[in-house]
């Protein structure tokens, strides 16, 4: 039995609201904290994979090579706002210094333990009419120009297969029997038979969020502005409205987290990376299971909505207006490998991942206050990870053995690296 506490959680997205319906189903008093309808950050509009894939830290040895190329092409895969370079450098910097084998190997290693198995993980929170109609478990298909060589990829490879992730190469023929669509430009593919996709992200949080209430939780629409102190510590947030009491607070409000978590003395590497989408609303071609390009660093996933294509990084900050143009690049760049791509209406949005330099999610007790856990830094894989978030805060608000060894999740790791 775990002892019945009155919780907030600060945001949400895919991670809150996976913590939400957890820590309700032990037995808490929860309350899910928004300024927004649920769903509506960062896990609206991303490329809704969910795969074993979510082993691979994004800052990987030999990368340096392709980033000044990346950084002079304002469309490119990554960029950086001219007016944001001084503030994203001390990020950008310690992103490089991830790349270095033992930490890619040590991250790989954590990331594997949080995100493996999703799709089983949403099944658990889910029943099986919503986990039927909003995960599909179809694999996906990696795809390129030509097959890509060097120790990059074979690093890739080494953490897949450590990791026990299936992984098929596939020649042009096999390839377009899988999906016709692709143009014969691409030649090289590796099938991920193991992933699903999520057909609709935010639909998806709404159904956790739905769980939540009918579970007895409470959804509430306000935005924190401050943590309030008493005596013994922080006990109530701070909001637009007035202020809620807490007897433990989960702080899962994405990228946004960082101004939360220097209320409580925290500095967090923790940067606001934008990826932007654009959605084919009726198109013209199908896919039958989503498709990732490596040449262009995006994805294409067939969702509820239409064809979904999704990605690119622009560090520009929390607050700065999306540059649209790179949505429509993102269509430019299908138009080239999927040369059927036609359809009436695109929709378009920006969201803000939320990312730490090795890919690695802070998730644990605040350093310096027991009753407030730390749950974000998704980067890349929050859709992958939120189960295993939900799963791991629910053990550590319940002081039972947690599921998996927290350790490499810890916000200490920073406090550590800046004692040293
Ligand atoms: C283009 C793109 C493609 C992606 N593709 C994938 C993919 O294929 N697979 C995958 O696993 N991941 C993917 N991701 C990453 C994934 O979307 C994120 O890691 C994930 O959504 C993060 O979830 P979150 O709950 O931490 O944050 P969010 O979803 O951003 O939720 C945070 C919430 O906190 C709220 N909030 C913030 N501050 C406050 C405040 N002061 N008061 C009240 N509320 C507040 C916000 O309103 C928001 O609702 C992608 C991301 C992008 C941008």
């Amino acid at each position: 039995m775990t002892a019945r506490k009155k919780i907030i959680v600060l945001g949400a997205g895919i991670i809150g609201a996976c913590s939400a319906l957890r820590l309700q189903r032990d037995g808490h008093d929860v309350t899910l904290l928004d300024r927004d309808e649920p769903g509506l950050g960062s896990s609206f509009g991303n490329a809704g994979s969910i795969s074993g894939s979510g082993c691979i830290p994004i800052a990987l040895p030999g990368m340096l090579r392709n980033v000044p190329k990346w950084l002079f092409d304002p469309l490119g895969p990554l960029s950086v706002r001219r007016s944001y370079a001084l503030r994203a450098a001390p990020w950008l910097f310690q992103w490089i210094k991830a790349s270095r084998l033992d930490v890619v190997r040590a991250a790989a290693d954590a990331l594997h333990a949080l995100n493996a198995g999703p799709a089983d993980g949403y099944r658990a929170l889910l029943s099986p009419d919503q986990y039927g109609d909003l995960i599909q478990a179809a694999g996906c298909l990696h795809v390129w120009r030509k097959r890509p060589a060097g120790r990059t990829e074979a690093l890739i490879r080494e953490l897949r297969a450590t990791h026990g992730e299936r992984a098929e190469e596939l020649g042009a023929d096999a390839i377009r029997q899988l999906v016709p669509a692709l143009g014969n430009t691409i030649t090289a593919g590796l099938l991920l038979p193991d992933s699903a996709h999520i057909r609709n992200p935010h639909r998806l949080v709404q159904a956790l969020v739905s769980n939540l209430a009918e579970a007895g939780g409470r959804v509430v629409r306000d935005e924190v502005r401050g943590i309030g102190f008493g005596a013994a510590g922080p006990d109530r947030v701070l909001t637009r409205m007035g202020s809620l009491p807490f007897d433990g607070l989960v702080v899962a409000a994405g990228a946004f987290s960082g101004r939360v978590a220097s209320e409580l003395g925290l500095r967090v590497p923790l940067e606001a990376e934008r990826g932007y989408h654009l959605t084919v609303i009726d198109p013209s071609i199908r896919l039958p299971m989503p498709v990732a390009f490596g040449d262009h660093k995006f994805y294409a996933t067939p969702m509820e909505t239409g064809l979904r294509l999704a990605g690119t990084a622009e560090f520009a900050g929390l607050a700065a207006a999306p540059d649209w143009r790179r949505s429509e690049a993102l269509l430019a760049n299908a138009r080239r490998v999927l040369p059927g791509l036609d359809g009436s209406g695109t929709s378009v949005w920006m969201g803000r991942r939320p990312s730490i330099p090795d890919s690695v999610p802070i998730i644990g007790p605040s350093p310096k206050h027991a009753n407030v856990v730390l749950a974000f830094g998704h980067g890349h894989y929050g859709m992958c990870g939120g189960p295993g978030t939900g799963r791991l805060v629910a053990d550590l608000v319940a002081g039972r053995a947690p599921f998996i060894d927290p350790t490499p999740y810890s916000a200490e790791r920073f406090t550590r690296a800046a004692a040293a």
